[in-house]
């Protein structure tokens, strides 16, 4: 049996990936709740790739938006500039 300290993402990847492989997995999270940071998880191509391995990127993406533009701007919604997130690009 393998114990993964902490239920983050990169906690809960592992225990995925090691129970994909056939492996036992425990894991333990130190916090009695779970708590919300942030506005979202973005997840890039090679991350979805990599989910796809251990059998994850079909329910990430379920959940999930696929971006196609992505847009860099001010505080008060000056445009600095752009950038082509979608497949067609990247896979
Ligand atoms: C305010 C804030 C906003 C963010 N916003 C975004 C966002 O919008 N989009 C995005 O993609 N990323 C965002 N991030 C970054 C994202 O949260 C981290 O990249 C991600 O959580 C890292 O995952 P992790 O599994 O490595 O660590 P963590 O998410 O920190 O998980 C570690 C876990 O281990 C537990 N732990 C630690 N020590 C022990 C122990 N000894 N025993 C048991 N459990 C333990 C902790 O309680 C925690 O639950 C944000 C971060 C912060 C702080």
């Amino acid at each position: 049996m393998i114990l993964v300290a902490g239920a983050g993402p990169g906690g809960l990847g592992c225990a995925q990936a090691l129970q994909y492989v056939g492996r036992e997995v425990v894991v333990l999270e130190r916090s009695p709740e779970l708590r919300t940071a942030g506005a979202g998880l973005m997840v890039q191509v090679n991350a979805m790739r990599m989910l796809d391995a251990v059998g994850l990127a079909e329910p990430v993406a379920a959940v999930g938006v696929a971006l196609t533009d992505g847009e860099i701007a001010l505080a008060d919604g000056t445009r600095l500039g752009g950038m082509a997130l979608g497949a067609e690009r990247w896979g």
